[in-house]
């Protein structure tokens, strides 16, 4: 990005380009005219000639947030919550995850064959829900290890007949890192067996505390096998999410996140999105992590082609010339040019990055060979 080499620096000091390399020379560096130099050693070379260096604030045009420009809180819009399941290993999470997916998605839906995007919505009282489908630590390790931020609620799932066990404490762990709001969901209570309470006051521990007993957090019991309390704890995550004020401006380019990708020996590269600002249309040229391409076709969680969706909402793209990885950014540009010139210069930075960049004279080479 800021790279200056030798020759260069020699045409902005005014000086040769001999006498620069001398001067390297004179440090114990020998370096050729199109050597890259990094600002450190830029820094020693201009300090010799009494020169400042003025440290410029570079824009990362590889980086896609340049790209996102902010929006006036005027034009913001409601948005439905996007909710991550998490908790131990057997409490309850796929059951929970399929329950309220049964009872509310094939509603009235005609066929109901649901497609696995890696979320999807629902609809409870009137208003959207959108649900991760992928396993809730991947969501948070490493996707958040990427960057990307996409729950707005965490639900925890802690099945009452065993109560915090290890992973429990590891979701706690990750919600809180990451600062979104945890709804305890506590499950199995049709168990024989079962203590609600007890797994309650285990949560105390972890600054888990029920509004009854004068906290904050927020409990629902429930069996997610039987499908009972699913519409308390639906009706739960609307109350969060309307405390939150989670909003989006629906009228604009999209951006958001890569939920989950793969190639298909028919479609080619397919990613499931989940856009979290703005609204994704079929034909936008777009670039996705280091891929870019036009969104040829639209298929959303039930397996419906559409033409365009708003925030919060999942779908599965194709028309990238690449596979993108989960976690990965994307944003939707203007025109193809652009996010052909933006997905170039990505690939050809991660290409870059891989091949161990350029050697490049730095400071420590310098003081090395001294
Ligand atoms: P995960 O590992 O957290 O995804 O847990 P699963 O959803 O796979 O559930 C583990 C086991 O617990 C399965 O045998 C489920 O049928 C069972 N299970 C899940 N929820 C309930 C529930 O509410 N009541 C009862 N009795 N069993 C449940
Ligand atoms: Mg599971």
């Amino acid at each position: 990005s800021g790279s200056i080499n030798v020759g260069e620096l020699a045409e902005k000091l005014n000086k040769e380009t001999n006498e620069i390399i001398k001067k390297l020379m004179f440090l114990g560096v020998m370096a050729t005219k199109n050597q890259d130099l990094d600002t450190d050693a830029i820094e020693l070379i201009c300090g010799e000639y009494g020169v400042e260096v003025e440290q410029e604030i570079e824009i990362d045009k590889t980086d896609l947030a340049t790209y996102i420009e902010e929006d006036d809180q005027k034009k913001l819009k409601e948005r439905p919550p996007v909710v991550t399941i998490m908790g131990h290993v057997d409490h309850g999470k796929t059951t929970l995850l399929d329950s309220i997916r049964n009872t509310k998605v094939t509603e009235g839906e005609a066929g109901g064959i649901t497609q696995h995007i890696g979320a999807y919505q629902v609809e409870a009282n009137g208003k959207k829900v959108t649900f991760l489908d992928t396993p809730g630590h991947a969501a948070f390790t490493s996707m958040r290890s990427r960057g990307a931020q996409v729950t707005d609620i965490a639900i925890l799932v802690v099945a009452a007949d065993d109560g915090v066990m290890p992973q429990t404490i590891e979701a706690i762990n990750h919600a809180k890192a990451a600062e979104v709001p945890i709804i305890v969901a506590v499950n199995k209570i049709d168990k024989e067996g079962a203590n609600p309470d007890r797994v309650m006051q285990e949560l105390t521990e972890h600054e888990l505390i029920p509004e009854d007993w004068g906290g904050e957090t927020i409990f629902v019991q429930l069996s997610a096998l039987k499908g009972e309390g699913i519409d308390d704890l639906l009706e739960m995550i609307l109350l969060v999410a309307e405390v939150e004020e989670l909003k989006a401006n629906p009228n604009r380019l999209a951006n958001g996140t890569v939920i989950d990708a793969q190639l298909d020996k028919g479609r080619g590269s397919v990613a499931s999105l989940l856009v979290q600002n703005g609204t994704l249309k079929v034909g936008d040229p777009i670039v996705v992590g280091n891929t870019f391409g036009r969104v040829r076709a639209m298929v959303n969680d039930l397996g419906k082609r559409v033409k365009s969706v708003g925030p919060s909402t999942p779908v599965e793209i194709t028309g990238l010339n690449d596979v993108p990885l989960a976690g990965d950014r994307f944003v939707v540009f203007k025109d193809e040019k652009t996010a052909r010139q933006i997905g170039e210069m990505r690939q050809q930075k991660e290409l870059e990055v891989k091949r161990g960049d350029k050697a490049k004279v730095s400071l420590e080479d310098l003081f090395e060979r001294i």
